[in-house]
């Protein structure tokens, strides 16, 4: 049984951690089903967002009763001092708790210090003087504010994407946290859907001992092949090697990861999909996305006005209505 032990918050768990944004997607009671079933068998760390709608609630009426046994992470994405404490005070309601593991500033913009002007450093020390949070983190997809977050010493975690399709540059960040002893929690471990062996995402993740990797899991399912590794790791063998190698080559450069960050679009493309669907067909069972619901959002990237929004929040720096182009031509085609 693997365990992580994230960076000075000295919070030692399984190397599983729920990610609970998918939960937000199903009814209460499969929610609770999941996230109970998760918990009995050792899943012990559960990450949420104040911006996930009803994750919060799902976690505290399925596990508010072992909340001692747990540690929760939950997001703000406020920009005001007012909107930090609202959103506090919210989470910690929904979460059925009088404390948060770890309160995370949610993809901000820039690295939030004190004395830059904005209170929201300020606010999280306060939360913690409180004993409303106990330890303070920031989650992001843009390399510059996660790096400058790690080196001011500010952060106890850094969470951010990370798979076997991460660049060198992104693998120098997991690095960093280490030599800084900052948590990193690890997001979107299969890519936002790319990589479809759970088995080998795990594999890879296993060599980098401070990386908690927090699942999105939707079904038991997916839940059940977690679990399993936790009995059984998966390893790297030779031959999943040399998958990563295929996948890290057939995926080379930039991609669409699916985070949404340049959305909303003003004429309604659903660009966080619609942007990797030549990679979301041929990875992917294709039938649903062939569907007359998928035909019609992906004409909808002829209406592109060009105006240019999506490129100035894309974090990875994609020229986001070329890369629409031509997943659409593609999608002609494979039509
Ligand atoms: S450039 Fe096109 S895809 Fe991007 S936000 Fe504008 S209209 Fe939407
Ligand atoms: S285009 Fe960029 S911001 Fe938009 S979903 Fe893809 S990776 Fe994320």
């Amino acid at each position: 049984m693997e365990k992580v032990i994230l960076g000075r918050t000295g919070i030692c768990v399984q190397k599983n951690g729920f990610g609970a944004l998918p939960v937000q997607r199903v009814s209460l009671n499969e929610a609770k089903i999941i996230l109970r079933k998760a918990y009995e068998n050792g899943i012990q760390f559960f990450d949420s967002a104040r911006a996930y709608s009803d994750s919060e609630e799902k976690i505290g009426l399925a596990l508010s009763d072992v909340r001692e046994n747990i540690y929760i992470s939950t997001k703000t994405m406020a920009t005001t001092v007012q909107a930090f404490w609202e959103d506090l005070e919210t989470s910690l309601k929904m979460l059925k708790t009088d404390y948060i593991d770890i309160y995370q500033f949610h993809n901000p913009s820039f690295c939030p210090k004190p004395g830059d002007g904005t209170g929201l450093y300020e606010a999280m020390l306060e939360a913690k003087n409180q004993g409303k949070i106990h330890y303070i983190g920031l989650t992001n997809h843009g390399w510059k504010v996660a790096k400058e977050a790690i080196e001011s010493d500010l952060y106890d975690t850094l969470q951010f994407p990370f798979s076997y399709l991460a660049s060198e540059k992104e693998e120098e960040l997991v690095r960093l946290c280490e030599e800084h002893n900052v948590g990193f929690i690890c997001m979107k471990a299969l890519s936002g859907g790319l990589i479809t062996r759970s088995d080998i995402a795990y594999a890879y993740l296993l060599q980098y001992k401070n990386a908690l990797p927090i699942w999105g899991i939707q079904k038991e399912s997916e839940l059940d092949e977690f679990i399993s590794y936790q009995k059984q790791a998966p390893v790297l063998t030779k031959d999943i090697e040399e998958i990563i190698q295929h996948d890290r080559k057939e995926l080379a450069g930039q991609f669409c990861c699916g985070c949404g960050y340049c959305m909303p679009c003003p004429q309604g493309i659903i660009i966080n999909q619609c942007a990797r669907m030549s990679l979301m067909l041929r990875r992917a069972p294709a039938e649903n996305w062939l569907l007359e619901k998928w035909q019609a959002e992906m004409n909808k990237i002829k209406d592109c006005i060009h105006c240019g929004k999506c490129m100035t929040h894309c974090p990875y720096g994609l020229n986001t209505p070329e890369l629409l182009q031509k997943n659409y031509e593609d999608y002609q085609t494979f039509l």
